[in-house]
């Protein structure tokens, strides 16, 4: 690991020096009059493996190092990698509770009204039993409010974890982990996003697909990044993903990754919705090499710093667009 205040000697300011970047870093507000400060920018993707995190990480390193405070919130909380690149050193560790109902059964009169209101059947009357099936659960608190009798209390139950710290170049660093099984991740990026700081750009690495903890990471973000690559398979996916960002009204723009000449029906589909190519980041078996290694691209492979500041002054335009729709 470098030493983070040997700033002279960083593998990443050498590249910049050798590309003559010294301005870019003299300067932080290269982006435009303004610094991108309250700026959430998620990275999606309707397929995993397209390399949304490796996007997401290199930005966020990127925008750290031309002075712009940067916090990374990894909502991918079933399977969380950011932490592989940028090696936080984890200060705080809170684990993360969901509501689950607790019955009193002397109180309990059967009525079944509780079992009737949930909307995620997670309980079931037998015979004069109430029935509560944890994983189903999603914690609204419902049944407790409606029962007649106050059988129904608030318990608590563990779904994982959320860790802070600092990463580096003092990228502020929250991620969640969810307990392996548990199939309440909704829960937990809401608790991870809970940690939002005021003055930070925010980098949000989102889960892949297109189900509901997606819709949780990306709804109240300023745009969406999709992060595909040039073939049939990530195009089929992609569209859905875009589908459900335009449902919620989010302006988006596509990172092509792994790119490897021109591929006609995604180039079509992009240009027929009018989707703005924010970067592209071409195949190469260095950067395959670098990932493998949990290593930032841009750190090692200084020929990649033009993608990533083109990426990040193109969704700085984005950002600008929507202002002034
Ligand atoms: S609403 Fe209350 S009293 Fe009625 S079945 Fe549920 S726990 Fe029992
Ligand atoms: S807290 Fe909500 S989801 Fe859980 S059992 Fe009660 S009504 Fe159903």
């Amino acid at each position: 690991m470098y030493a983070l205040s040997a700033e002279h000697e960083h593998p990443i300011s050498r590249a910049f020096h050798v590309m003559n970047r010294n301005v870019l870093i003299a300067q932080p507000q290269w982006l435009g009059r303004d610094k991108m400060d309250d700026m959430r920018i998620a990275f999606a993707s309707g397929k995993g493996g397209t390399g949304k995190t490796t996007v997401a990480v290199n930005l966020a390193y990127f925008l750290a190092y031309s002075k712009q405070q940067v916090q990374y919130l990894d909502c991918d909380v079933e399977e969380p990698n950011g932490h592989i690149f940028l090696k936080p050193h984890i200060e705080e560790m809170t684990p993360a509770q969901v509501m689950m109902p607790v019955i009193d059964k002397d109180k309990c009169t059967a009525c079944g009204e509780c079992v009737s209101h949930c909307q995620f059947n997670a309980l079931v009357l037998i015979l004069k039993d109430v029935l509560i099936f944890p994983e189903l659960c999603h914690g609204c608190g419902l049944c407790a409010r409606i029962c007649p009798t106050g059988a129904i209390k608030e318990g608590k139950r563990v779904i994982g974890s959320v860790e802070q710290g600092k990463a580096f170049l003092n990228i502020d660093f929250v991620h969640g982990i969810l307990n392996v099984g548990e199939p309440m991740a909704g829960p937990l990026i809401q608790q991870v996003k809970h940690n939002y700081k005021e003055g930070y750009i925010q980098i949000i690495d989102a889960p892949p697909g297109t189900s509901c903890p997606v819709v949780k990471t990306i709804v109240d973000a300023d745009c969406v990044v999709m992060v595909t690559e040039p073939t049939p398979f990530a195009l089929h996916d992609l569209k859905i993903a875009v589908s459900v960002a335009q449902t919620l009204n989010k302006p988006i723009g596509v990172v092509i990754n792994r790119e490897n000449g021109e591929f006609k029906p995604l180039m079509d589909y992009l240009s027929k919705n009018r989707l703005p190519i924010l970067a592209t980041i071409p195949e190469d078996k260095n950067i395959a090499r670098q990932y493998s290694e949990g290593n930032i691209i841009i750190e090692r492979l200084p020929q990649y710093i033009d993608n990533f500041m083109e990426l990040a002054i193109n969704i700085k335009k984005l950002l600008e667009i929507k202002q002034f729709r």
